[in-house]
């Protein structure tokens, strides 16, 4: 692959370990980081001639990595920066880059009394790959506050998309594989600082009390299952505290598989079988994942 021309930086055979907050994964093929939009277009027009699968990543938080080589190219637009505020008639907007860090994006809005996120606290991931999940936590989700996106599609250059134009569901949107959410905008209320960051204080506090933070996780594996919580079932099987080779399931929060030091992702994803498998013996429910599996054989097939 010729890469001259190319502003960014690419990275070869990159272990996806380093990326991902489960810290499990093979080597990926090519690792890029774009210096700008016409940078990240330039890229995906060279993968799509070559037919180069591509796809991004934000802070890997809510991927498992399969252990084997993933012959793609997966892009990350973490160095693009970008974020501003501005008033509109009487309406406060934060236009930010996808590649920004959430905590990052809710610290700026607090600082500037800013309300509207600051309950989706302390989420890992960046503004991309949180609307394509359409993350949400204590009440909050992300696209509530969405005026629009700028988002590339293919070969097609970047489009304003509004958020009528758009679908968000429970930890889903329209946003499609090779689509990269390069920036949004939030409408913003005003709202006393001190409050703010009294919601962001709960929320941490909160979630330290909640989930192991002391081990590599990908957050919540399962979806809820009609409003019910997938720990529920987890614990009600008695799986808490269940491990295959370095995967556990955490003593903490029965949705939480954390990886004990050595983990390899094949072992959480036995751990992920297993729990399927034992939660529809004795309840007949059927939990799906929350977290993307990358690589394994059930996306491969899916192509
Ligand atoms: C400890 C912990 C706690 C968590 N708590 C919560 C929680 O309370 N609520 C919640 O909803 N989630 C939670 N998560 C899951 C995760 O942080 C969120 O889903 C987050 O929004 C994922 O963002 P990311 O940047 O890490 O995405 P990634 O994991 O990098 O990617 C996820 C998906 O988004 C896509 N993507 C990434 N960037 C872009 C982009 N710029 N454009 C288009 N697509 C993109 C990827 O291709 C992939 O399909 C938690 C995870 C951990 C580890």
């Amino acid at each position: 692959m010729d890469w001259k021309g190319i502003r960014g930086e690419v990275l070869q055979n990159v272990s996806m370990k380093r990326y991902t907050s489960m810290k499990v994964g093979g080597n990926v093929k090519y690792m890029i980081y774009p210096v700008d939009n016409e940078d990240l277009i330039d890229i995906v027009a060279r993968l799509n001639t070559q037919e180069i699968k591509y796809r991004f990543l934000g802070n890997g938080t809510n991927i498992i990595v399969n252990d084997g080589i993933l012959d793609e190219a997966i892009i990350r637009i973490t160095k693009i920066k970008m974020l501003r505020k501005k008033e509109e008639n009487g309406l406060y907007k934060v236009k930010v880059s996808g590649g920004t860090s959430l905590k990052h994006l809710i610290r700026y809005c607090a600082e500037h009394g800013l309300s509207g996120l600051e309950r989706l606290y302390w989420i890992p991931g960046t503004v991309g790959g949180g609307l394509k999940m359409n993350a949400s936590s204590f009440g909050a989700t992300i696209s509530d506050c969405l005026e629009y996106v700028e988002l590339l599609k293919n070969n097609y250059g970047v489009k304003e998309v509004q958020k009528n134009e758009m679908f968000f569901g429970y930890r889903t949107s329209s946003i499609g594989k090779c689509d990269c959410v390069v920036s949004a905008q939030f409408v913003l209320k005003k709202r006393d600082k001190k409050e703010i960051l009294k919601d962001m204080e709960y929320v941490f506090n909160e979630r330290k009390k909640r989930h192991p933070m002391e081990y590599p996780s990908s957050g919540s594996i399962f979806k809820s299952v009609n409003n019910e919580p997938a720990w529920k079932f987890i614990e009600k099987a008695n799986l808490k505290g269940l491990r295959i080779g370095g995967a556990c399931i955490s003593e903490k929060h029965g949705n939480f598989i954390v990886n004990m030091g050595d983990a390899r992702a094949r072992d959480i994803k036995a751990l992920i079988e297993k729990i399927k498998k034992e939660v529809f013996e004795l309840f007949g429910v059927e939990l799906v994942e929350e977290v993307e599996l990358w690589g394994f054989e059930e996306e491969r097939e899916s192509i």
